[in-house]
């Protein structure tokens, strides 16, 4: 009769709880603001008593604290910021350095497009300032000079980066008035996290993870069908141009015009900053959506395509075996073979 009692209360329990009996996978879903941006998780488990949404949010905001910040005091990149000049190496936790490391590389694979060192020139044009959004007005663009001194100010060859090696931990140095912004390869540094997070929680069985421009997929769906991931509109954000069928794990990020920007005088200056001028990007592109398996090239080639426009981009995403979609700033899109088999155009009227 005890073990009879046992065996009910086992069953029954997860069935009242979370309504997935028989460990069929229930759906949890929750939304919340990470890394300046917003993030949607949805997270099939057939352990819904575990808020597992709940502490893959927590463990984003424990990633942009205590690493990538270039604006909190606790993190390692403010760290690195506020001792460039000072002569002396900062040491990182090999994650960082990782992620440090393949932000260099992707640099010189992409000429220099891709930089993790503007610093200088994120501050100047104050783009963490315009989360809110801007109206006409309320933004005078930085003069000439200043952003001649910024540009001069930035750029990775003044950034001394020593891999771990024999036991050591990674090392960094910043020339003076030098500081780095990861903000191109933030939000993918987190999705590796959370997929290895996800992959470590047997109850998981799907996810689909939004955080800003990128995008986590992972397992599958209880019904069997593809995940369906939507590509903004660049002319119309609210509107999707297009969706991307994926199915397993996969990281779609996104950069775009549209994503974070100011106006003054009908001029429009977005966020992702062209290295060889200082001045937001004019490569002829609006956008750029690249699926591939990992996070932090999704995110990093997302970004260092635009600044490359079309055709430069497309050789890009080919070189890293990654696929891409390029629209151009009058609608004209672009995409990488691979891409075409991803990708159905919508109309949303
Ligand atoms: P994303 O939205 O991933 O394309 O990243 C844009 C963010 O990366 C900006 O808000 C800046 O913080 C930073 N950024 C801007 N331009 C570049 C660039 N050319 N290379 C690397 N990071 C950049
Ligand atoms: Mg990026």
């Amino acid at each position: 009769m005890k073990g009879f009692l046992k065996a009910g209360i086992f069953f029954t329990l997860p069935f009242l709880l979370g309504g997935c009996a028989q460990g069929r996978p229930a759906l949890q879903q929750s939304a919340g603001t990470a890394m300046g941006t917003v993030a949607q998780f949805q997270v099939y488990t057939t352990s819904p008593q575990t808020d597992v949404t709940g502490s893959l949010l927590q463990q984003v905001r424990i990633l942009e604290q205590e690493a990538l910040s270039r604006r909190l005091e606790t993190s390692q990149i403010w760290k690195v910021n506020e001792l460039a000049g000072s002569g002396g190496e900062v040491e990182l936790t090999e994650r960082l350095g990782e992620v440090i490391s393949f932000g260099l590389e992707l640099g010189q694979a992409s000429g220099g497009a891709f930089d993790i060192a503007l610093g200088p020139l994120a501050a100047l044009w104050d783009i963490d300032g315009w989360a809110g959004g801007k109206k006409d007005g309320e933004f005078t663009p930085p003069k000439e000079e200043a952003v001649a001194k910024a540009l001069s100010r930035s750029g990775s060859r003044r950034v001394t980066f020593r891999p771990a090696r024999l036991g050591n931990p990674p090392a960094i140095a910043l020339k003076k008035e030098a500081a780095l912004d990861l903000g191109a390869l933030g939000k993918g540094a987190a999705m590796e996290e959370l997929l290895s997070a996800l992959e470590a929680a047997p109850s998981v069985t799907g996810a689909v993870l939004s955080l800003g421009g990128s995008v986590l997929t992972y397992g599958e769906k209880p019904d069997g069908t593809a995940w369906r991931v939507g590509v903004a509109d660049p002319k119309n954000p609210s509107r999707r141009m297009g969706v991307l069928t994926l199915r397993g794990q996969w990281c779609v990020s996104t950069s775009g015009d549209y994503e974070r920007y100011v106006e003054a005088d009908g001029t429009r200056y977005h966020h992702i900053l062209d290295p060889a001028t200082g001045y937001p990007a004019d490569s002829g592109l609006s956008a750029v959506t690249v699926v591939c398996k990992s996070g932090l090239l999704s995110d990093g080639l997302s970004t260092a395509c635009f600044v490359l426009g079309r055709e430069k981009g497309l050789a890009l995403a080919a070189e890293y075996g990654a696929e891409a979609l390029l629209v151009e700033k009058d609608g004209d899109v672009a995409m990488t073979p691979g891409m075409e088999r991803l990708f159905e155009a919508v109309r949303e009227d």
